[in-house]
């Protein structure tokens, strides 16, 4: 649908924000095939630098080791000039930033510098319950990586992988109460983010509970409306 939009057309920036267990990664990883456009996850983009040993990539280490924010300053240095790449020339999904008001108005206004703004924001909504069930419920072979969930994707000897019968092992940060302490620190400054876009009316939210090619469906058809009326 993207190549519908001509060379001089403004670049097609969308931002996907949803809490951990709500699909984004998968939605992500589907629009960015399907509307070509690349998937800029800052938190890929900062485990990048920290594997290249970068400037950036050092200095923003300990806070991820920590858990915590990398601080806005650095974190908007880095996403911009990943923005100002070539391969985003047609537009990009945006995913894991902006993560903080500070951050959207930075976005916002560097983007407004080069006549350009935010698009659409695709907010995928999964109650907090659902997402605890989602997540709490994942396991994986640490032989060879194959991932496994308790109910939707059961292996098929309780307790053992299909290829290689080892023991499935569940990630310290996937159990249910580490889960619910990422959520309760993650969601507030989400919404904000949310509630920050819905001011220029150009958020969507999503019933993120209903099966994963439903919620590509309406995403796909939102976007569609939004690059028509370009
Ligand atoms: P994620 O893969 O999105 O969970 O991000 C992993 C880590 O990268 C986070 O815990 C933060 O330390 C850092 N990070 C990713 N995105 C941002 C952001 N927008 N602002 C600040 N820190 C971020």
């Amino acid at each position: 649908m993207n190549d519908r939009l001509g060379a001089d057309a403004p670049r097609l920036i969308i931002l996907l924000v949803g809490a951990v267990g709500a699909g984004k990664g998968t939605q992500a990883a589907i629009l960015s095939r399907e509307l070509r456009l690349p998937h800029l996850a800052s938190g890929n983009l900062f485990r990048a630098a920290m594997a290249a040993h970068t400037e950036l990539g050092d200095e923003a280490r300990g806070f991820m080791e920590r858990g915590e924010l990398v601080p806005d300053e650095m974190t908007i240095r880095m996403f911009m000039e990943e923005l100002g790449a070539s391969r985003a020339a047609r537009g990009a999904i945006l995913d894991g930033f902006p993560r903080t008001v500070g951050q959207a108005r930075a976005l916002d206004e560097t983007l407004a510098r080069q006549g350009e703004r935010i698009r659409r924001v695709i907010y995928i909504d999964v109650p907090t319950e659902d997402l605890i069930r989602r997540v709490a419920g994942r396991w994986i072979c640490l032989q060879c990586g194959t991932p496994y969930h308790e109910t939707t994707d059961p292996p098929m000897v309780d307790g053992h992988c299909n290829r290689d019968g080892s023991v499935l092992t569940q990630r310290d940060d996937d159990r249910p109460e580490v889960v619910r302490a990422r959520l309760e620190r993650q969601v507030p400054p989400m919404l904000e983010v949310v509630d920050h876009y819905q001011r220029a009316a150009i958020v969507d939210r999503l019933d993120g509970t209903r099966p994963i090619e439903e919620v590509t469906a309406e995403i796909l058809s939102r976007i569609g409306e939004t690059a028509a009326s370009a």
